[in-house]
């Protein structure tokens, strides 16, 4: 089993594990395409944060930003998206508060537990306006979208990582099937640009 984990040496060369993200460093798991939904949990032991999606979550991807939510020790975060209109706060909402009122997009996190629920957009201009971001990992559910890239990979520098680690780092990334980009994927920019080409007009 062990030999599925690609390691890094650390300064005193003892082999470390290369934490990409929890739920990809065994693999990644294949989408269900008739998975239409499920329940995230915070990670409070008792009167955890609920929020239900009702639908399958798309452009899943794990990301490398200093914002996001990353599980303990892990390099990178996994974020999905969904409608805004797909996903409901189902128990203990009073427990959420916005981590950065300046980011664009506000993220709601457990105040107990620290634990990113789901980040939305007020920005109705903003070409991600509508979609709400996820960890799907929350879910008890297996067969969510599975992650297909890796975004803003050279972020984690910024966060910690020796600069020497990278090029271990983005083979792993590669090794697992996903492609790594220091922005968004090709087609999340090209969306970006076409949203702002059509406000442009
Ligand atoms: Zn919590
Ligand atoms: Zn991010």
């Amino acid at each position: 089993m062990l030999n599925l984990f690609a390691k890094i040496f650390n300064r005193k060369n003892k082999p470390t594990i290369i934490n990409i993200h929890p739920a990809v460093n065994r693999g990644i798991n294949p989408t269900n395409n008739t998975l239409n939904g499920g329940k995230l949990q915070c990670h409070c032991r008792h009167n955890k944060v609920v929020v239900n999606l009702e639908s399958q979550t798309a452009h899943n991807h794990i990301c490398g930003c200093s914002k996001c939510w990353k599980p303990k020790d892990a390099l990178f975060s996994q974020v999905a998206v969904i409608p805004r209109d797909k996903l409901n706060v189902t128990a203990n909402a009073d427990k959420l508060a916005i981590v950065d009122d300046a980011a664009v997009i506000k993220r709601y996190a457990c105040k107990d537990c620290g634990v990113h629920m789901y980040g939305r957009i007020k920005d109705t201009n903003h070409p991600f306006y509508g979609l709400d971001f996820v960890h799907t990992e929350l879910s008890p559910t297996q067969g969510w979208s599975a992650p297909t890239f890796a975004a803003f990979v050279s972020s984690i520098i910024e966060t910690g990582t020796d600069v020497k680690d990278m090029a271990a780092i983005r083979a792993r990334i590669e090794e697992l099937g996903m492609e790594s980009y220091d922005c968004l994927s090709p087609d999340l920019m090209d969306a970006i640009a076409t949203h702002i080409a059509q406000q442009n007009k």
